[in-house]
């Protein structure tokens, strides 16, 4: 038997909750930020390193700054934003959105890459050398299980994702802001394996899974030291779509 006062209690604590907006009431959606490279390694690709010759050195160090300030700015933006490194964890994370922020080596180019189904994550010689690779090849180093789905819903969220930041990343993608090397944009589904079946797309159960090369080095460094114009124009193409997701 619950006494007349806490009844009363009750009844407008319940009346003050349907006040709140949905929106507000409801989880703030989870988009994970990757730093491509960045130490501790994911298992079979510990060789992958990345490129250097940015203005911060490492490839690694420049998916970092930019990393970080996107999840700042993602917070600012109510969304709960997390860091990950190149060991994605925990292993199959859910949220809303994943993206890993790399760039391109010599003679690359500033594009966008996401998880398409038909074929699973990229199998490499020993922990991570050669040709990616359907199967993996006798010598590939064991990797963590089990590997999540990418299913033709995860495709067409992640596509409608890279597509906006292929967009936001194209509209600042300029002379004006330091770039002089090529701009690929969204890369066809069956390019780029390397891009459109990353290992990360399979580590996370994020319904939208993207990867973006910012541009290369050196022919870009006047533009990918603007780690700043590239974080906010990333960060405003993810909440957009999350916003056109109704999940924010
Ligand atoms: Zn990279």
């Amino acid at each position: 038997m619950v006494p007349p006062m806490r009844i009363a209690l009750t009844v407008a604590a319940v009346a003050a909750l349907s006040a709140i907006p949905a929106a507000l009431s409801a989880a703030p959606p989870v988009v994970l930020v990757q730093a491509g490279h960045l130490s501790p390694g994911e298992p079979g690709y510990m060789l992958q390193t990345g490129a250097s010759g940015n203005p911060f050195g490492l490839e690694s160090e420049f998916n970092r700054r930019v990393r970080d300030d996107m999840v700042t700015r993602l917070k600012a933006a109510g969304v709960d934003a997390r860091p990950l490194a190149a060991r994605v964890e925990p292993l199959g994370v859910a949220g809303a959105t994943f993206v890993s922020v790399h760039h391109d080596s010599p003679g690359g180019a500033a594009m966008v890459g996401r998880a398409v189904t038909g074929r699973g994550e990229n199998w490499y010689h020993g922990e991570g050398t050669g040709d990616p690779s359907a199967t993996p090849y006798a010598d590939s180093a064991p990797h963590r299980k089990p590997a999540t789905k990418v299913t033709p819903a995860v495709e067409r969220t992640s596509t409608a994702l890279a597509t906006r930041i292929a967009k936001g990343l194209k509209a600042i993608y300029t002379p004006g802001n330091g770039a002089r090397g090529k701009f690929n944009g969204l890369v066809g589904r069956t390019d780029y394996v390397r891009m459109n079946h990353f290992y990360g797309y399979y580590r996370t159960n994020a319904q939208a899974r993207v990867l973006v090369e910012v541009g290369a080095a050196p022919e870009d460094n006047g533009f990918l030291k603007r780690t700043d114009v590239i974080g906010k124009a990333l960060t405003a193409a993810i909440v957009a779509d999350l916003k056109a997701r109704k999940l924010l």
